[in-house]
Formats: structure tokens, C-alpha cells, sequence
């Protein structure tokens, strides 16, 4: 319980003052625990290996901070539901807007693919953006390699008298190709109510 103080501090985070400073911290420093990641359905069992959280000033004199580290979860396949393996690194800069309507109308055409605008109006709590982050990293649609040779095996282990093996194709796929997007919107909320 004596971590309680020092955790506490990171509740009402001021990212706009970290990131001229130009600090960073780890997970050596401080141990935080991800809820979500843990009780996430889709998400069979997760370790987080290491991550760090870093802030700076570019060269637009804008305030970026950064989100680092590696971890390893067992997603549910999208296609046999059993457990895929995967070791995720993230890397994301967030360059921090001051309301809503300039992270919108930012040029986001002018930024690479692992970096973000978000609006930030005030403290935020880092243990849930962090955990955001780690999220958003996870793959929207895991699946294994081999994913239909696998169940092909074990369907025919269990001694089954179909011999028509044409209906193993794989028609598993079956054309759904949900729209890949990524719910920044969350983040948005998040961030909103960090104001106060
Ligand atoms: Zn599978």
C-alpha cells in the first residue's frame, strides 16, 4: 500500500509539462497494473515485458509524448478462437493538441505512420493512456499460420467417416473484411475527461 502515493501522482498527469521537460519514465521506476488488458476477452493471457513513457519538444516546438515497450499476449484467433501467440512492440509519438477542434484540424497527411495528434486540455491519468496504447497495439484480427491445417488435423484425428474433405476448404475467411480502424475515440473520451 505504501506505492499508493507515488502511483497517485500519475492520476493527474500534466503531459504539457513532462514533455518540455523532457522526462521519462519506465517500468523500472514505477509498477502499474493493466485491468483491462487482464480482463479483455479477447485477450486469453498478457505480459507486459517492459515499457517507457518519454516526452520531449520537436522541431515545431510541439509537445510529443512517446510510447514505448514490448509485450506478449495470447490473442483468441479470429478463425478457430484458440490461443495465437504474439510478442507486440510499440513505438507511438502523440503530439499533444490543447482542444479537440486543433488535434482535428491538424495536417495529419505531414505525419509517419507511428505518430498521432491528440487533444489533451488538461491531466490525464498515464496508467489508463498507457494501457491504451498497449491496446491499440494488439492485432485487430489474430490469427494463426496455419490456422486451418491445424483444425484440418484434428478433425481428422477424431476419426470422423466424412470423406468428403472438399467442404475443408477454407471457406473460414468468408469474405468478412470488417473495416480495420482503430478507436481513437476512446482515447479521445479519455483524455476529455482528464480535464476538470
Ligand atoms: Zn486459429
Amino acid at each position: 500500500m505504501r506505492q499508493k502515493g507515488p502511483l497517485k501522482q500519475f492520476e493527474e498527469f500534466d503531459a504539457w509539462s513532462f514533455s518540455r521537460l523532457g522526462e521519462s519514465i519506465c517500468s523500472e521506476d514505477v509498477k502499474f497494473d493493466f485491468p483491462r488488458l487482464a480482463s479483455d476477452e479477447n485477450i486469453l493471457s498478457s505480459h507486459v515485458a517492459y515499457w517507457e513513457v518519454s516526452g520531449r519538444i520537436n522541431a515545431k516546438s510541439e509537445s510529443v509524448i512517446r510510447f514505448k515497450g514490448r509485450f506478449t499476449a495470447e490473442l483468441s484467433c479470429v478463425v478457430c478462437g484458440s490461443g495465437v501467440q504474439n510478442v507486440i512492440d510499440f513505438d507511438r509519438h502523440l503530439i499533444l493538441m490543447t482542444s479537440e477542434t486543433q488535434a482535428d484540424s491538424y495536417d495529419e497527411d505531414t505525419l509517419d505512420e507511428d505518430t498521432d495528434v491528440v487533444a489533451c486540455p488538461g491531466a490525464i491519468n498515464l496508467r489508463d493512456w498507457l494501457e491504451d496504447e498497449i491496446l491499440l497495439a494488439c492485432p485487430m484480427f489474430p490469427k494463426h499460420d496455419a490456422c486451418a491445417e491445424l483444425a484440418g488435423r484434428s478433425w481428422r484425428e477424431e476419426g470422423a467417416d466424412m470423406q468428403d474433405t472438399d467442404d475443408y476448404q477454407d471457406d473460414t475467411a468468408d469474405g468478412q473484411t470488417q473495416e480495420v480502424q482503430r478507436p481513437f475515440a476512446n482515447l479521445g473520451d479519455l483524455l476529455k475527461g482528464g480535464k476538470k
